[in-house]
């Protein structure tokens, strides 16, 4: 559907809209502070009220028509397992992601036992890394949900964090996305908080993507503008899912937490692959003229040595040489000379040279 600015996607795919708030995470919803502006942009996608959910079959194809391998995040301003979002609007949209090996496709929900009722009967497609939301301590059982549905990879969204969640056991999670609230009602994360996180994840082999630190700063002092590549005790960590990758695109991503600053959108990937090819086809035509300056060489070696034998065609050159050569030996008789000259190999005035010094050689 759209680029987006989430660190960690690289496209949102919004086949449904609107949402009903569930639990503390949802107090200050960012979707819902959305809506009018959304509403007003695209009227016939989004209900009066932020309550009215409705399902765009026209939107469904859109992850079809994308061929670079992308990472959607789907349903960015809703809940895909929200009450009102039937089976079969849920299976539509699944058989979509089915059909689009080449994507990868992040799903997060707070109704965590909704989509595990789903995918019990259902199986979870191989590109989707799916997850639940946790803010608080009290919805710590999304997780349990989570941990027994059968997906390739799981996520947790720890954001809004509005508490400590202490020694939480983490094992059979792939990735940990940790933020603060954004928005002028924001609530304060603690850094100890995000520390708490990063130390689980590291203890039970999970991969840590801090995405921001909120309205808040790490000291606690409200900040206007965000920072975009947040730190947590000046580290960024932007790591990524540390199994069960998903998705058959070439962008699949490092299988161990490897920290990265920088986030490569799928647009670089698509111009870094063109210049990529571009500079194969130069080393193919270097690596064909490094052939032909070889054969030259070798050729040249050749004439140099058949020139140095004297048995090379050109007449002159040789003919030179060959007398240079012929003029430092000692002839033993008058028939050698005398096949030299019918041979070419020394002109009629050479021979007569020669026999003069041949005989004056023999008198001697
Ligand atoms: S579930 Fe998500 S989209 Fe729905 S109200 Fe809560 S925070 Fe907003």
């Amino acid at each position: 559907m759209a680029q987006t600015k989430i660190p960690w996607a690289e496209h949102t795919w919004n086949p449904i809209t609107g949402c009903t708030k569930l639990s503390q995470g949802c107090k200050n919803c960012y979707a819902k502070t959305q809506h009018p502006r959304l509403k007003a942009l695209h009227p016939r996608c989004y209900g009066e009220r932020f309550e009215d959910v409705k399902f765009l079959a026209e939107r469904l194809s859109i992850p079809l028509k994308r061929r670079i391998p992308t990472r959607y995040f789907v349903n960015s301003t809703s809940d895909l397992f929200q009450e009102s979002v039937t089976d079969e609007q849920i299976g539509q949209i699944m058989d979509v992601i089915r059909r689009c090996p080449q994507h990868q496709f992040v799903i997060l929900t707070k109704r965590a036992e909704r989509m595990h009722s789903y995918f019990s009967d259902s199986a979870v497609p191989e590109n989707v890394i799916l997850g639940v939301s946790i803010e608080d301590r009290r919805n710590l059982d999304r997780m349990d949900y989570l941990k027994a549905t059968d997906a390739k990879a799981r996520v947790i969204s720890f954001e809004p964090l509005l508490e400590d969640l202490g020694d939480i056991d983490l094992t059979g999670i792939h990735w940990a996305l940790v933020g603060g609230e954004s928005g002028h009602k924001a609530r304060r994360m603690q850094a100890d908080w995000a520390r708490n996180l990063l130390r689980i994840c590291r203890r039970d082999g999970v991969g840590f993507f801090f995405k921001q630190w909120g309205q808040y700063d790490e000291h606690g002092v409200k900040v206007r503008k965000m920072d975009k590549t947040p730190k947590l005790d000046g580290v960024v960590y932007q790591e990524e899912p540390t199994s069960g990758q998903p998705g058959t695109g070439k962008r699949t991503c490092q299988l161990a937490p490897l920290p990265c600053d920088q986030k490569v959108s799928s647009e670089v990937v698509g111009l870094a692959e063109v210049v990529a090819g571009a500079f194969r086809q130069q080393a193919d035509m270097l690596d064909a003229n490094a052939a032909m300056l070889r054969r030259n060489a070798a050729l040249l070696e050749q004439l140099m040595t058949r020139e140095e034998k004297g048995d090379c065609g050109e007449k002159k050159p040789c003919e030179v040489r060959r007398s240079r050569k012929v003029r430092s030996t000692q002839y033993d008789s008058y028939e050698a000379i005398d096949a030299d000259l019918k041979a070419g190999r020394i002109e009629h005035r050479s021979a007569a040279a020669y026999k003069a010094q041949l005989t004056k050689r023999l008198a001697a």
